[in-house]
């Protein structure tokens, strides 16, 4: 992958995650403050506004840019977390990428996310899509599979129990919803595939 395709594939995630701002929103205020698709929105705005600069030098400068922005604009648990998976893409990034460099890599900066939320699969939370998803690379997938099995991934976290995050504080009334962060991780690996085909 060159800086092109990279920036093609940031800007894909960031007018996707735009697009759906509401949407998130809205999952948001079923079992938490209402305030993801507000702050996913901002954070990448920001990067859409700074992107020529962002991608004017490496693909590791490029992710670790965008995590920086993640962190200084979305706020929230999810700017972090989020921040932490792109800056942690930066680091690991492959000197010759190819289909197994780029798992490993994604392996690594989906482990810094967990790392940094203190948080495992099965939590109701993004990484109920991004470590199966991860897993499913490493397995070496197709770009239509991932996109598939990604959607029910974020379904399978309807009737989980939130065990982070502000769901956590509604227990068991956190079933039966959502979860935003799954959703928003969702539409990341969707832009993803959709914008790796179209190249
Ligand atoms: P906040 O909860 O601070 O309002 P957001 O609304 O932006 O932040 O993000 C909420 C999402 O963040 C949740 O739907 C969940 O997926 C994710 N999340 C929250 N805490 C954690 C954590 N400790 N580990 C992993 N993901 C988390
Ligand atoms: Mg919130």
């Amino acid at each position: 992958m060159d800086i092109s395709t990279a920036r093609h594939v940031v800007e894909a995630i960031a007018h996707r995650v735009v697009a759906h701002a509401d949407e998130l929103t809205a999952l948001d205020q079923a079992v938490g403050d209402g305030d993801h698709g507000l702050n996913m929105k901002r954070g990448f705005d920001t990067v859409l506004a700074e992107l020529d600069m962002l991608a004017a030098g490496s693909v590791p400068g490029l992710f670790n840019g965008v995590g920086k922005t993640l962190v200084m604009r979305v706020g929230g648990a999810s700017g972090p977390l989020y921040g932490t998976l792109f800056m942690q893409l930066g680091k690991s990034w492959p000197a010759a990428p190819d289909a197994r460099s780029i798992a490993a890599c994604c392996r690594a900066a989906v482990d810094a996310m967990a790392a940094r939320g203190k948080s495992h699969a099965g939590q109701k939370t993004m990484l109920d899509v991004l470590l199966p998803a991860v897993a499913q690379l490493e397995a070496g997938t197709d770009l239509a599979q991932l996109r598939r099995l990604a959607g029910e991934w974020a379904q399978a976290t309807v009737p989980m129990l939130a065990e982070r995050g502000r769901a956590s504080f509604l227990k068991e009334r956190s079933i039966g919803h959502l979860d935003p962060g799954a959703r928003s991780s969702q539409l990341m690996i969707e832009a993803v595939c959709d914008a790796l085909e179209a190249r």
